[in-house]
């Protein structure tokens, strides 16, 4: 069944929890056995997608693949696709406008499709529970029940692995520098909501977390290499 020798795909957004994730497999499984697919769903920045065929190439992966899930606009609203739809989270509202319902649903399933085809059983996604916007499907009890249906769905022994499950950014960023890609994740990735790479705009909820959690991490480090300097 291994026809292309493809262990892992990565669900590979343009973000940096996508890009840490990507690196992580690549580093487990060798990038000549990652794969990767990322999803056009009438998201309102198309920039996304161009980071994540940059990412695919930096890290020199098996292969990429852009799949449209042009149909999702067809389906809901919400501010990352709808067109004058605000960012912000309504008094008394579970998550805010951003929510784009069941996407992590659709795109693992989709990446599970896929991945049988090439022969792997892995999927990774950057999926985080601890800080967590209130969006249903990044909580573990939905991963462990969606791995369980896809395994029913496919008759294929899907495993789905989310290192970030319970890391905060700040611990995110710490992996990258781990990984020797801190600039990388940097400069290299997307994740705001205003399509604008690296920092981004600085303000809106996905900037604030990434940068909050970047603060953080640079603090920490600074702290530890001050300690490491004073035992000399
Ligand atoms: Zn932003």
């Amino acid at each position: 069944m291994d026809k292309n020798g493809i262990k892992a795909v990565v669900v590979l957004s343009g973000g940096q929890d996508s890009a840490i994730c990507l690196a992580l497999a690549v580093k487990k499984y060798g990038a000549e056995k990652v794969a990767a697919i990322t999803f056009e769903y009438s998201q309102r920045h198309a920039i996304e997608t161009k980071y994540a065929a940059n990412l695919a190439k930096r890290f020199n992966i098996a292969e990429h693949k852009i799949v449209s899930l042009d149909f999702y606009r067809e389906l809901t609203t919400n501010a990352l696709m709808t067109p004058g739809v605000e960012i912000k989270r309504e008094k008394n509202a579970k998550c805010p406008t951003t929510v784009v319902e069941g996407r992590n649903a659709f795109f693992l399933l989709a990446a599970a499709v896929w991945a049988k085809s090439l022969g792997a059983a892995v999927i990774y996604t950057g999926v985080s529970e601890a800080d967590f916007s209130g969006y249903p499907d990044c909580r573990n009890d939905f991963i462990k029940a969606q791995q369980k249906s896809m395994r029913l769905a496919l008759d294929w022994p899907v495993k789905i692995v989310t290192p970030f499950m319970r890391k905060t950014k700040a611990e995110e960023w710490e992996i990258a520098d781990r990984l020797g890609i801190l600039d990388l994740v940097k400069n290299e990735t997307v994740t705001c909501y205003n399509g604008i790479p690296g920092e981004g705009c600085k303000k809106c909820p996905a900037c604030k977390l990434r940068n909050r959690g970047l603060k953080e991490f640079e603090k920490s480090r600074a702290l530890t290499s001050k300690a490491r300097r004073a035992r000399g």
